[in-house]
């Protein structure tokens, strides 16, 4: 297998979306990836999903509470790497956690670099490629007539691309100051 065998939505597309449908496509490659899964271990369980996942992790497999959790602050930053890499690397866990000698599989060992390259047709890596400064909640800063707002790195280019924000207490525009990240 040589290309990748889940849906590649486009980063344009992916960039447009509002977070509700955003998680709606995260929630649907998912089930692609589950799908794919099923076709080796028919009998594996179908993972619950949440978007609860804080700091600088990405996903992670969780199974005592059954299921996958993604980290939402990186996915907004980072839409075409989680569709693409994040969701197949914690399904992969999830299907090698099923497997009858799981106990004895390390976590990023031959089993899941297994599936990675033949169920998902990539480079099985172990930590994710993006940057996860960002995940720092909102480096950047703005100020109105009133007080200091700060503002996170998808709201920032947002703004750079000609959003408007206005501070809600006295309704100026908001004006870039300065980034307060390392
Ligand atoms: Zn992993
Ligand atoms: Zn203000």
């Amino acid at each position: 297998m040589t290309s990748a065998a889940l849906p590649a939505p486009d980063s344009t597309r992916l960039n447009a979306l509002d977070r509700a449908a955003l998680h709606r496509t995260l929630i649907a490659q998912v089930e692609a990836a589950y799908r794919l899964c099923r076709e080796v271990h028919p009998a594996l369980p179908r993972p619950a999903v949440w978007l609860d996942l804080r700091g600088k992790c990405a996903g992670q497999a969780h199974f005592g509470r059954g299921g996958l959790r993604f980290n939402p602050v990186l996915l907004d930053d980072n839409r075409q790497a989680f569709l693409a890499e994040v969701v197949p690397h914690e399904m992969a866990h999830w299907l090698v956690h099923h497997l009858e000698d799981a106990g004895r599989m390390r976590p990023h060992g031959k089993e899941w670099q297994t599936v990675m390259r033949r169920l998902f047709g990539l480079e099985p890596r172990a930590t994710h490629a993006f940057d996860t400064r960002r995940a720092s909640p909102a480096p950047y800063r703005y100020t109105c007539g009133c007080r200091e707002h700060a503002f996170s790195a998808r709201r920032h280019g947002l703004a750079c691309r000609g959003r408007v924000y206005r501070c809600r207490r006295c309704a100026q525009t908001l004006v870039y100051q300065t980034f307060m990240g390392r």
